[in-house]
């Protein structure tokens, strides 16, 4: 049986441009600075996001952490989202590596902050507050349905926490997602940042590896944590050169999994008991609900999976199926026809 795995666009493997790459890697040691092709994919990130410097870490949680860490004290506050990867996902080890503390606000459905929000949530000067320090924004927007941030509204937070001294720090592990779905340079989707992560082994299909960018002297701060939370890799060129062609090669593709995740949506809407609204589904990420007196989601996940189609339960009563490199137009019929079929 031909599994669909849609559980995620972490599960894409390198691509044969990849593997051909990675065993032909010029590589030395990366803690001296000496891997060629690390430092080829750090100067080709760092342009392509329009950041002066870059740093690749082993993971988008490693980026955040390192991020954070870079930009605060022990005791400093964030300003995050509640429904933010950060606080949701990457067990709270800011606070517990760092002593920093989270000030969460509440995502809208499209993954913003409310600016009044933010900048009410600002602290004065006073002896009985935290400093606050950094707000963090997420594009795409993992749990509120991948919804891409619009440059508009990223300008105007650069701004406020500009204003305010704050810092700004863009988890954009699904960047090049918005750049794409949005029709805008990743640039300009970083620019009103301070730091930046993005990730090489979702939807680009690296094996490993996400990469911090920022300025000379935040990256600086940013390699000695690094090396700090045992991320100091030796010939690191070796996952270095399957990020190299994920950035040359597969960027653009991107919007064959937006076009399959609309189509999926818009199937499922037609499926008695399930539940979605097909038009917030503009990037790769597709949430589901089946109707109460149906069943449950773990129930409904179980049934899909012995039927070859694999999505992830999130909820009680929710799912979520992530588009990805390895999924096709025609997977998404063949997935529609076993929930049809598993809803009936
Ligand atoms: C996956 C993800 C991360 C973390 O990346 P890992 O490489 O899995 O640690 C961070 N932020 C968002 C929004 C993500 O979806």
């Amino acid at each position: 049986m031909d599994i669909i795995d849609l559980r995620s666009d972490t599960i894409t493997r390198p691509t044969p441009a990849m593997r051909k790459a990675m065993a032909e890697a010029e590589v030395g040691d990366d803690v001296f600075k000496e891997d060629p092709t690390v430092n080829r994919l750090e100067e080709m990130a760092a342009q392509r996001v329009g950041k002066p410097a870059a740093l690749l870490v082993g993971s988008g949680t490693m980026g955040n952490l390192v991020s954070q860490l870079s930009h605060c004290g022990r005791g400093d506050e964030t300003i995050l989202g509640d429904q933010s990867h950060v606080f949701f996902y990457e067990q709270g080890g800011a606070s517990a590596l760092g002593g920093i503390h989270p000030r969460t606000l509440a995502n809208e459905l499209d993954g913003t902050i409310a600016l009044e929000k933010i900048e009410a949530a600002i602290r004065p000067d006073d002896v009985h507050f935290p400093i606050s320090r950094l707000v963090i924004l997420e594009n795409t927007h993992n749990r509120c349905s991948g919804t891409p941030l619009k440059p508009t509204y990223t300008t105007a937070v650069g701004r406020l926490v500009k204003r305010h001294g704050l810092k700004l720090h863009i988890d954009g592990a699904r960047i090049f997602n918005a750049a794409v779905a949005l029709g805008v340079d990743v640039a300009e989707l970083a620019a009103p940042a301070d730091s930046l992560t993005f990730c090489l082994s979702k939807g680009l299909a690296a094996p490993v590896g996400s990469v911090v960018c920022g300025d000379e002297a935040f990256i600086s701060r940013a390699r000695r944590i690094r090396k700090s939370v045992g991320g100091g890799m030796r010939q690191a060129g070796i996952i270095a050169a399957a990020g190299i062609v994920a950035l040359t090669e597969m960027v653009n593709r991107l919007a064959e999994d937006h076009v399959n995740a609309k189509a999926l949506a818009s199937g499922l809407a037609e499926i008695q008991g399930l539940l979605i609204d097909p038009d917030a589904v503009v990037t790769n990420i597709v949430y589901f609900r089946v109707a109460k007196n149906r069943m449950d989601a773990p129930t409904l996940v179980r049934q899909l999976g012995d039927l070859g189609v694999r999505v992830l339960p999130t909820a009680k009563d929710q799912m979520r199926a992530v588009l990805n490199y390895h999924v096709t137009l025609a997977d998404v019929q063949r997935a529609l026809a076993v929930f049809s079929r598993v809803m009936k």
